[in-house]
């Protein structure tokens, strides 16, 4: 079998590392030449709006499957009609626009942060009269890591925000005085079978997230199961997807979800029987999926904008490096590390020496 992936980053790369040993192929379509997955198949390599390209990964794939949810919608509907592609268009046309996201979430009764759609200066002005403040504007379509994203204080920074947004359309959200953030992953397979893992605690700097920790047991799985599993069939979804939620007074409210493999589900390569991305294979070729039982408790760490020496990370005897073969860069994910053990303490231990790595490399 041959599965098709639109991007070839790291995410597309981890995915390639969980199928070989299944017995599968890949070929990625990617506008990038050194993309990172690229020694792992065959590349095509391009805008993913090519229709040449579009033809041949329908043609050669059985299967398509996406690593990043900003995939044009006409591009996976051209695909779709040529070939299976999981998730479906429709999945990544609500994930990609947040207001249709939150609209969605709204229909199936999952809770959101107060949301009003704003299109023009005014429009901004007279949702704050609802929302109230604090609060977030986000662009509506292209955000990602907090990309896109102002925090509103004040009517001082009304407008400021909203020059910074060059007229795009764009939602604004009630801030949301959490808890914590954690996320939920689970997988759909083409017949409806649904597995969940353990919820994954996050935390996030500066928008984007620095480190994930397994949950097992948590008093808020059961919760954050029944909403992705609402979501899920009422996408009629097939691959992994991650829901990430804020807690708060002891409810959880979604943010948003990703059509996708998830940062925040790295922790299952080494800490769960199947991690995230072997199953997002087995969900989309509908074989059977692997179960998602932990293995310790584990968490993982992300290196962003530059990387420790190997020597260093791998000095923590319990530290399973993944480097994603990526030039460093202000602010990009350039390598992960998880750390398993028996105990919360021995965890945060690990956690604490993974961060001081990652802080003394991060420039972001
Ligand atoms: P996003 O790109 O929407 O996932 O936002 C990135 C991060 O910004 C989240 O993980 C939160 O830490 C923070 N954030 C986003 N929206 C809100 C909100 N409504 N209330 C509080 N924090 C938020």
């Amino acid at each position: 079998m041959k599965v098709g992936v639109l991007g070839a980053g790291q995410l597309a790369r981890m995915i390639a590392l969980a199928g070989f040993p299944l017995g599968v192929e890949f070929i990625f379509l990617d506008p990038s030449k050194d993309a990172c997955a690229n020694k792992l198949g065959e590349h095509l390599h391009g805008d993913y709006n090519d229709p040449r390209l579009l033809a041949q990964l329908a043609e050669r794939a059985d299967v398509v499957t996406y690593e990043f949810e900003n995939v044009p919608a006409d591009v996976a509907e051209f695909l779709a009609s040529h070939t299976q592609v999981h998730p479906s268009p429709k999945a990544l046309a609500v994930a990609q626009d947040r207001l249709v996201e939150k609209t969605f979430f709204h229909d199936i009764a999952i809770p959101t942060p107060a949301y009003a759609a704003v299109d023009s200066f005014e429009s901004l002005q007279q949702a704050m009269n609802t929302i109230g403040w604090p609060a977030i504007l986000k662009s509506r379509t292209q955000g990602y890591d907090g990309k896109g994203q102002s925090l509103l204080k004040s009517p001082d920074d009304l407008k400021a925000a909203w020059e910074l947004l060059e007229g795009v359309p764009a939602v604004v959200e009630a801030f949301v005085p959490f808890t914590r953030e954690v996320s939920i992953i689970a997988v759909r397979n083409v017949s409806g079978s649904i597995v969940f893992y353990p919820l994954s605690e996050n935390l996030h700097r500066g928008g984007i997230l620095r480190v994930s920790e397994s949950r097992y047991g948590d008093v808020m799985q059961a919760q954050a199961e029944a909403y992705i599993a609402r979501l899920m069939e009422a996408l009629d979804y097939v691959g992994v997807l991650a829901l990430e939620l804020f807690e708060v007074d002891g409810k959880l409210i979604a943010n948003e979800f990703a059509p996708r493999v998830h940062n925040s589900g790295h922790w299952t390569i080494e800490g769960a029987e199947t991690s995230q991305f072997e199953n997002h294979v087995r969900a989309i070729l509908d074989l059977p999926l692997g179960a998602t039982t932990p293995v310790g408790k584990a968490a993982m760490v992300n290196f962003i904008g530059g990387l420790p020496a190997s020597e260093e990370v791998l000095a923590i005897e319990q530290a399973h490096l993944h480097l994603y073969d990526k030039s460093p860069r202000k602010g990009r994910k350039v390598a992960h590390a998880t750390v398993r053990a028996e105990s919360t303490e021995q965890l945060s231990l690990l956690v604490a020496k993974l961060t001081k790595l990652a802080d003394q490399v991060d420039d972001s």
